[in-house]
C-alpha cells in the first residue's frame, strides 16, 4: 500500500494571527503557481491556537487543500482548567490533526509518556487525528541507545491505544539535538528510527496496521534536505519549524518529488 507523505509546518509561538493568515495565503499562492499536485502529498500547518479560527475562515473560504491542527490539546473535554484547550474545541474549529507530546511540551511542560497517551485518546475522542511525537536527546545518541528510548516513549505514549485507532496514528520521529539547531539527523538515521518504529508497531498491532501508520522525520529540515530524507522507504513525511515559517521555503519542501 502507499502511504500519502505528510509535510506539515509546526509554527510554534511565532506570529499573530494576521501574520499567520497571509503566511498561508502565501503558501497556497506558491503552491498555485507551481501547480502542486495535492494528490502527491498532505500540505499541513500547526498554527498557534488563536490563528486557527482566522486559519479556518481563509480554508473554508478560499476552498484551500490545505489542512491544520492544534500544537497541543487537553486529555480532558471540558471543565475547569483555565488555559488549557479541549480537543472538541478543535475539531469545532476544522481541525484535522493534533500534535502531542512534542518535545518542547515533553521538556518545558514535563509532559510524560502516560499524559501523552492520554491526549492521544482524548484526540480520538474528538475526531482528531494525532502526530505523537518522539525522539531521543544528544546524550542518548551519544550512547548508542536512541532506538531503545524512542521505542519505550513510543510504547508509553500509545499505552491503551486500539487496533483500529493504531491504524491511523502519525508518530513523528524528531531527534531532540536536531530540532532547531541546523543539525540533520542523516537520512539514514532517519530511515533507521521509522523502520524501527514500524517494525514496532507490527510487533504490537499487526503488519496491516504497521504498514498504515505514517512516520515522519522531524529536525531542521530545509527544501535541499528534504528530498533525500523523504526518499527513505519508511519515512512518509516530515514535522517542520523553523523552515514552516517560509512559504516558498516550506512550499518548496512539500515539492520534494
Ligand atoms: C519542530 O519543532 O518540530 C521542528 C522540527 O523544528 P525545526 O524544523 O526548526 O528543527
Amino acid at each position: 500500500m502507499t502511504r500519502k507523505p505528510l509535510i506539515a509546518g509546526n509554527w510554534k509561538m511565532n506570529m499573530d494571527h494576521a501574520e499567520g493568515v497571509s503566511l498561508l495565503q502565501k503558501l497556497a499562492w506558491t503552491l498555485d503557481d507551481a501547480n502542486f499536485n495535492y494528490d502527491n502529498a498532505e500540505v499541513a500547518v500547526f498554527p498557534p491556537f488563536t490563528d486557527i479560527r482566522s486559519v479556518q475562515t481563509l480554508v473554508e473560504g478560499d476552498k484551500l487543500n490545505i489542512v491544520y491542527g492544534g500544537q497541543d490539546l487537553s486529555d480532558k473535554d471540558s471543565g475547569a482548567y483555565t488555559g488549557d484547550i479541549s480537543g472538541a474545541f478543535l475539531n469545532k474549529l476544522g481541525a484535522t490533526y493534533v500534535l502531542v507530546g512534542h518535545s518542547e511540551r515533553r521538556t518545558i511542560h514535563g509532559e510524560t509518556d502516560a499524559i501523552c497517551a492520554d491526549k492521544v485518546q482524548a484526540a480520538y475522542r474528538h475526531g482528531l487525528t494525532p502526530v505523537l511525537c518522539v525522539g531521543e536527546g544528544l546524550e542518548i545518541r551519544e550512547a548508542g541507545t536512541h532506538v531503545d528510548f524512542t521505542l519505550e516513549q513510543l510504547r508509553g505514549s500509545i499505552e491503551g491505544l486500539s487496533s483500529e485507532q493504531a491504524e491511523t496514528l502519525v508518530v513523528a520521529y524528531e531527534p531532540v539535538w536536531a530540532i532547531g539547531t541546523g543539525k540533520v539527523a542523516t537520512s539514514a538515521d532517519a530511515q533507521e528510527m521509522s523502520a524501527a518504529i514500524r517494525a514496532e508497531i507490527e510487533k504490537l498491532y499487526s503488519a496491516d496496521v504497521a504498514e498504515k501508520v505514517r512516520v515522519l522525520y522531524g529536525g531542521s529540515v530545509k527544501a535541499a534536505s528534504a528530498p533525500e530524507i523523504l526518499g527513505e522507504a519508511d519515512v512518509d513525511g516530515v514535522l517542520v519549524g523553523g523552515a514552516s515559517l517560509d512559504a516558498e521555503e516550506f512550499a518548496n519542501i512539500a515539492r520534494f518529488d
